[in-house]
C-alpha cells in the first residue's frame, strides 16, 4: 500500500468510525448472530491474489457489524464498560502507524519515557503516593489488563517472599478470578488460594478471618505471599477495608495488592479520593484499568508497585541478544522487566491524547456524570415497590432485582433470569447479572461515553414494562395451574 493509498483509504476509515459512533444507536446493542454465523459467511480458505481494501469495508458492513456487540452505545449497561474516546482511538492509530515494538529503552526512547510520564501523571491525578513515582523507589508500567498486572504483582510478591513448600496467596469469594488464574499460572496449589470471609451485607473482606488464616498459616509452615485486596469488586463493587487489611499485611510481612481495576480511576474525583484509604500506606502494588471507565481504548492497564525492585528482580532475564549499553548504565527503564511477555505496544500515546484532550477537569465531568446517573437510577429501582436493590457504592453500577412477591426464591431468580435474556434479545439495551447470597441480580453498569440521562430513563421504563409483562404471564400461567 503506497502512502497515496494509505492516505485515501484512510481518510475512508475515519470516516467509517465517525459514522459508526454516530448512528451507533441504529444497532441493537447485543449482537443477535448465532454461533457460527459471522465464520459461515466468509470463505475458508484466504486469497491468493491481494483484493482492494474496499472490500474489507464491504465485508465488515455486511458481515462483521452484524456480529459486533455495540460496547460504545449509550444502551450498553453490561459487565463494566470498556470506554473509547476520539482522542484514544486517534492516539491507538498513530501507535499503530509508529508501528514501534518498545520492549526495551534502546528499541524507542519515546516509548519508554513517555510511558513514565503518563504513569506518573495518572498517579498524580488519582492522589496516589509520591513514592509510587519513577523518580523515587517505585513506579508505574502499562499493562494489556488487570489480569496481567495482578500476576506480575504476584510474581514480584513470591519472588520476596521467597518460594517455600507452600507459598499461599489470599482473595476473598469476591476477588476477581483473575487472581485465582494468576496462582494457577505462578503453580500455586488450589489448597495454596485461601478464601477469605466477606461480610455478608457489604460483601467486604473481613479483616478478622484474614488474620485468623495468616496466624493458622504461619504456624502450619506455609509461606503466605501476597493479600489481594479489592477496591470495587466486580460483581457488585464492594470495597474491601484495605486499611485495616493492611495493618495485617504489615503485621505478618506479606504484600499487599490493591485490585482497583474498575473504580480506581474515580479517585481523579477529590469528592472520591476516600476509596484509596490505606492504600500510600500499606499497597506494596495496585492496578486500575483506565481501559475501563477512563476513556482508553482497550488495551491499558496501569500497575504501580511501591518498590520496584522485587517486580524487577523477579522479572529480568536478559539474554545476550537484548545486551545494549544504555541498559548496562543501569540509567534507562525497560519496561520488559516489568511485565510477562518481552514485547510490547506503545500504549502511553493514547493515555497520554486522553490525558491532554480530557485534562484533568474533563475526566472528572466524564466520572462524575456516571456516578451520578447511577445514583439516579438506584433512586428509581429504591423507590419502586416491586424492586429491591443492594446496598449502592458511589460508582457507576447499580445491582438491582424485581421482588417478584408471592413466588419461591428458586422460580423468582427463573424469572429474573427470563426477564434478562428477554431484554438483551431485544437489542434495546444489553445488562448483565451477578448472584449474591444465592439470589440473582441484575447489574447496570452505567459509564458509557455517549449515555446521557435519557438513555437511563428510558432504560429503566423498558425494564419496568418487561417485568410489567412477565408478572402478567406468571400470574396467567398459575391461574391454569389452579
Ligand atoms: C475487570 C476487572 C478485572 C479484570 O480486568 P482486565 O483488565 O480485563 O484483566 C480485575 N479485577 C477487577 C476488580 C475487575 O473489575
Amino acid at each position: 500500500m503506497s502512502p497515496e493509498e494509505f492516505r485515501e483509504h484512510g481518510k475512508r476509515v475515519i470516516d467509517w468510525i465517525a459514522d459508526y459512533l454516530a448512528g451507533i444507536e441504529s444497532h441493537p446493542v447485543r449482537s443477535q448472530l448465532k454461533p457460527g454465523q459471522v465464520r459461515a459467511a466468509l470463505p475458508p480458505s484466504p486469497p491468493e491474489r491481494g483484493e482492494p481494501f474496499d472490500n474489507v469495508l464491504a465485508d465488515l458492513d455486511r458481515v462483521l457489524l452484524p456480529g459486533v456487540t455495540h460496547w460504545q452505545h449509550p444502551n450498553f449497561f453490561a459487565y463494566f464498560p470498556a470506554n473509547a474516546s476520539g482522542p484514544a482511538i486517534l492516539g491507538d492509530l498513530l501507535s499503530a502507524g509508529l508501528g514501534v515494538q518498545g520492549m526495551l529503552w534502546a528499541t524507542s526512547p519515546a516509548c519508554t519515557e513517555l510511558e513514565t510520564v503518563v504513569v506518573d501523571w495518572l498517579a498524580e491525578l488519582l492522589g496516589l503516593p509520591e513514592q509510587w513515582r519513577t523518580d523515587a523507589r517505585g513506579g508505574g508500567v502499562i499493562e494489556d489488563s488487570a489480569s496481567s498486572g495482578s500476576l506480575a504483582a504476584l510474581l514480584a510478591a513470591l519472588h520476596r517472599a521467597g518460594r517455600g513448600d507452600r507459598n499461599t496467596v489470599y482473595v476473598s469469594s469476591q476477588t476477581h478470578s483473575s487472581l485465582e488464574k494468576a496462582a494457577k499460572i505462578a503453580g500455586i496449589s488450589a489448597e495454596g488460594v485461601r478464601a477469605v470471609d466477606v461480610d455478608p451485607a457489604t460483601l467486604a473482606m473481613r479483616p478478622e478471618h484474614l488474620e485468623a488464616l495468616l496466624a493458622q498459616d504461619s504456624a502450619d509452615g506455609a509461606t503466605p505471599s501476597m493479600v489481594c485486596a479489592t477496591i470495587g469488586t466486580t460483581s457488585t463493587t464492594a470495597i474491601d477495608p484495605v486499611r485495616r487489611i493492611g495493618e495485617i499485611c504489615r503485621e505478618f510481612g506479606v504484600w499487599l495488592h490493591v485490585d482497583a481495576a474498575y473504580a480506581g480511576v474515580a479517585a481523579v474525583c477529590d469528592e472520591l479520593r476516600w476509596i484509596n484509604d490505606g492504600v500510600a500506606e500499606y499497597a506494596d502494588s495496585y492496578v486500575t484499568d483506565p481501559h475501563k471507565w477512563l476513556l482508553t481504548n482497550f488495551d491499558c492497564t496501569v500497575l504501580w508497585v511501591a518498590d520496584r525492585a522485587p517486580l524487577i528482580e523477579a522479572l529480568s532475564v536478559v539474554p545476550e541478544y537484548l545486551r545494549n549499553a544504555a541498559s548496562e548504565t543501569g540509567e534507562v527503564i525497560d519496561y520488559r522487566d516489568w511485565q510477562i511477555p518481552l514485547g510490547r505496544r506503545f500504549r502511553a500515546l493514547k493515555l497520554w491524547a486522553v490525558l491532554r484532550w480530557y485534562g484533568a477537569a474533563g475526566l472528572r465531568e466524564h466520572i462524575r456524570d456516571g456516578v451520578a446517573l447511577a445514583a439516579e437510577f438506584a433512586a428509581m429501582v429504591r423507590a419502586d415497590e416491586e424492586f429491591t436493590l443492594l446496598p449502592h457504592h458511589p460508582f457507576g453500577l447499580v445491582c438491582f432485582r424485581p421482588l417478584w412477591r408471592g413466588l419461591s426464591d428458586d422460580v423468582a431468580d427463573e424469572a429474573t433470569g427470563a426477564m434478562l435474556q428477554r431484554l438483551n434479545d431485544s437489542g434495546d439495551l444489553y445488562l448483565s447479572h451477578t448472584r449474591v447470597g444465592g439470589r440473582m441480580l441484575l447489574r447496570m453498569a452505567i459509564g458509557a461515553p455517549l449515555t446521557g440521562r435519557d438513555h437511563v430513563h428510558a432504560a429503566w421504563r423498558r425494564i419496568l414494562a418487561e417485568h410489567r409483562e412477565l408478572r402478567a404471564e406468571l400470574t396467567a400461567a398459575s391461574r391454569m395451574c389452579r
